[in-house]
């Protein structure tokens, strides 16, 4: 191992036996010390999993991996007094007062009692809740109870820090707080390497020294985001079309206009689509929960058949979630039920499955068109020649937007699709520029 890394691995792949998915496929990862290193990709992509066998939760399948030089494998308990970790599920407890949740933490970890006191003081006032340490964790925020999270994680003095999706579910200023607290600790005193996963675009940006799309459990482009963003230089012209009723035209399009001189990359987006909202209702009593914990936990959910199905059986909840998801959901879902599992299938969701399946489902909802991702090298010079190849076939375009390439182009041009969340939804941005446009006329 190198000695400026302060993380390494090498093959690392971990297999999940019961269910056969292989989530990390053999990766190989080189953390410098002082960085903050942002694994970035959809739901499912391997982060988590990443992070958990880095931080000694779950055995290591095959493959290897260093800490602070300490080997994953053979020296857990190394490993573990060199890193923190805030994980993805809130695991404070909200009978207890902030303070007394760290004091937990630090006699799990064997400090003396002034050693205990000294600290967490320390760590409270890093994370501005020195005046909120004898407040009970329930009546915390959400920004409060991450800032918590993250204080108890530095409590031992570690020299890693794991936060997994540091900020989900949390509104846009109390993020910024976050991030801003996360640069703190990383160019303080500690330089703290932080090893950060999200799949929020803007906080991979904002925060990492360097980005690592993960999809499918592999790396697939690892940079600055400024270089990232270079690889793709030039201009991205995003043409949203009318609704469609023959979308078999459009790998034709494509191909043409990969043909065009000066155009670099065409990918397809979907559209509107159904990952952006989950609908939840949720009853009057539950006012502690997080919705955007209850979407994300739902998103997961929803990616695996076997886990959809228990959901279904156990909750009614979970039936009506499907019966008010937008179509595209519904169709994504009823794709992975094929002939073995729909008979497990509740027989009100069953119905909807089969008559999507034979293509009789009818919604009321407005679906929006295909959006189709131009990268090229001079988005002036090519955009007539693209739009003559659209008018051979008469479609209708609802919206062009011509930009310099975001992260989101980038993971778009890698990952053959967008993640969508409220804040990187570009197309809404565009639909509001128009529509503003239209009305200043
Ligand atoms: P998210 O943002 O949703 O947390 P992620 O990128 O962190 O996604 P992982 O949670 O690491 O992804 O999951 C990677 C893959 O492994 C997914 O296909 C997931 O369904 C699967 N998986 C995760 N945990 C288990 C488990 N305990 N048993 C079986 N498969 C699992």
């Amino acid at each position: 191992m190198m000695e400026e890394n302060i993380i390494e691995a090498k093959n690392l792949t971990k297999i999940y036996e019961n269910g056969d998915v292989l989530a990390v496929d053999n990766i190989d990862l080189s953390i410098k010390k002082g960085e903050i290193f942002a694994l970035l990709g959809p739901n499912g992509a391997g982060k988590t999993t990443t992070i958990s066998m880095l931080a000694t939760i779950l055995p290591i399948t095959d493959g290897d991996a260093h800490i602070n030089n300490y080997n994953v494998k053979n020296q857990p308990d190394k490993v573990r007094k060199s890193i923190g970790i805030v994980f993805q599920e809130p695991s404070l407890d909200g009978e207890m007062k902030g303070r007394e949740n760290l004091e937990l933490h630090a006699i799990l970890y064997g400090m003396s009692k002034k050693e205990r006191h000294d600290k967490i003081n320390e760590v409270l006032k890093l994370v501005d809740l020195d005046n909120k340490a004898e407040t009970f964790v329930k009546n915390y925020s959400g920004g409060m109870k991450r800032r918590l999270e993250i204080a108890r994680g530095l409590i031992h003095e570690p020299k890693v820090l794991f936060l997994d999706e540091p900020t989900l579910g949390l509104d846009p200023q109390t993020r910024r707080k976050i991030w801003e607290k996360i640069k703190e600790l990383n160019k303080g005193n500690s330089n703290i390497t932080i090893l950060i996963t999200t799949h929020y675009m803007e906080e991979a940006d904002e925060l990492a020294d360097r980005i690592c799309i993960m999809d499918h459990g592999k790396i697939i482009a690892l940079d600055t985001s400024k270089n990232l963003k270079r690889q793709l230089s030039g201009d991205i012209i995003d043409i949203e079309f009318d609704i469609m009723e023959n979308k078999m035209i459009l790998p034709k399009i494509i191909s043409e206009m990969n043909e065009i001189t000066g155009v670099k990359h065409v990918s397809l987006g979907e559209g509107k689509s159904g990952d952006e909202e989950i609908p939840i209702n949720l009853p009057a009593n539950m006012p502690n929960i997080n919705p955007e914990m209850i979407k994300a936990r739902m998103r997961k959910i929803m990616s695996d058949p076997k886990e959809l199905l228990t959901a279904w059986k156990k909750f009614p909840m979970a039936r009506q979630m499907f019966e008010s998801a937008p179509l595209d959901m519904k169709k994504k879902i009823s794709n992975m039920f094929g002939e073995d599992l729909i008979d497990q299938v509740p027989e009100e969701i069953k119905a909807i499955i089969i008559k999507i399946k034979n293509g009789e489902y009818k919604e009321n909802e407005e679906e929006s068109g295909p959006i189709i991702s131009i990268s090229c090298e001079n988005g002036g010079k090519q955009l007539p020649m693209i739009m003559q190849k659209i008018n051979n076939y008469n479609l209708i375009i609802n919206n062009i937007n011509m930009h310099h390439p975001t992260l989101e182009d980038v993971f778009l041009h890698h990952v053959g699709m967008a993640i969508r969340d409220e804040s990187s939804d570009r197309m809404k941005d565009v639909k509001k520029h128009i529509q503003m446009r239209q009305l200043r006329r």
